[in-house]
């Protein structure tokens, strides 16, 4: 079987009602970065970062994969499919993908707030992390997302895993979250590589990807019917 990379970003889960990063109307409109999003917020104010993440974690739990989310989880009949998300959101997993590498980590777990850097994640039950919830360490449990500024841990692998793709396929990102999106420089054996953005015209797109400017949903569908 061929092996097929899916690299993911917010705009995939935009059809299932989850804000993107950067369009107008997004989430982070509303917040800086910097008050919600850093180990300098955490360190600040741990109960507004806590509650930050709680509702988004309260909006992921009430929406549902959406049909790109599907058909990129039907691929594994036909392709060795690994799917590696910028997300932290499930969605990919809900839809049945069974091989999700999550680079900034996956807000339906908690890790340790601690300096003890061992990497044990723990699920959470329902959507509230409060701040008494405690790990085994005795420090805070926090959500399991990476931070800017903070180390991305899954990096080395996703980058073996994109060396070795013989398909890739780029879907809803705007390509401008560093070091992620320096990773689609790593497929330097596909045979064939997409990238699906409705606004893909604005992003810096290598010419060696073939463009679908629509949704997620309909480029999915598109692409699918060209893979035959
Ligand atoms: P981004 O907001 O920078 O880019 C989103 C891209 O999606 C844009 O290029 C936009 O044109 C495109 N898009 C919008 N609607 C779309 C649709 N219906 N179908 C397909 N594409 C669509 O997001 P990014 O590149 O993923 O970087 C944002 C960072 O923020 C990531 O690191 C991620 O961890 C985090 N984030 C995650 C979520 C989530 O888990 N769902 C949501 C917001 C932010």
């Amino acid at each position: 079987m061929k092996k097929l990379i899916i690299f993911s970003g917010s705009g995939i889960s935009a059809e299932s009602g989850i804000s993107t990063f950067r369009d107008s109307g997004g989430l982070w409109e509303q917040y800086r970065i910097e008050d919600v999003a850093t180990p300098r917020a955490w360190k600040n104010n741990p109960a507004m970062v806590q509650e930050f993440y709680n509702l988004r974690r309260k909006q992921i739990m009430e929406c549902e994969p959406n049909n790109a989310h599907i058909l990129i989880a039907q691929l594994e009949s036909n392709y060795e499919v690994t799917v590696i998300t910028q997300n932290i959101d499930d969605l990919h997993e809900r839809a049945g993908s069974t091989n999700v590498l999550h680079l900034h980590g996956n807000i339906r777990q908690s890790k340790s707030s601690g300096p003890n850097k061992e990497k044990a994640y723990y699920p959470i039950d329902g959507w509230e992390l409060q701040m008494t919830d405690l790990c085994p360490d005795g420090y805070v449990l926090r959500p399991h997302v990476v931070w800017f500024e903070e180390e991305v841990p899954m990096y080395e692998v996703a980058m073996q895993q994109i060396a070795e793709a013989d398909i890739l396929i780029v879907i809803g990102t705007s390509l401008q979250v560093y070091p992620a999106a320096g990773l689609i420089n790593y497929a330097i054996n596909a045979e064939t590589r997409y990238l699906i953005d409705p606004n893909a015209e604005e992003l810096n797109v290598p010419s060696s990807f073939r463009v679908i400017a629509k949704n997620a949903v309909e480029g999915m569908t598109e692409l699918l019917q060209e893979l035959g």
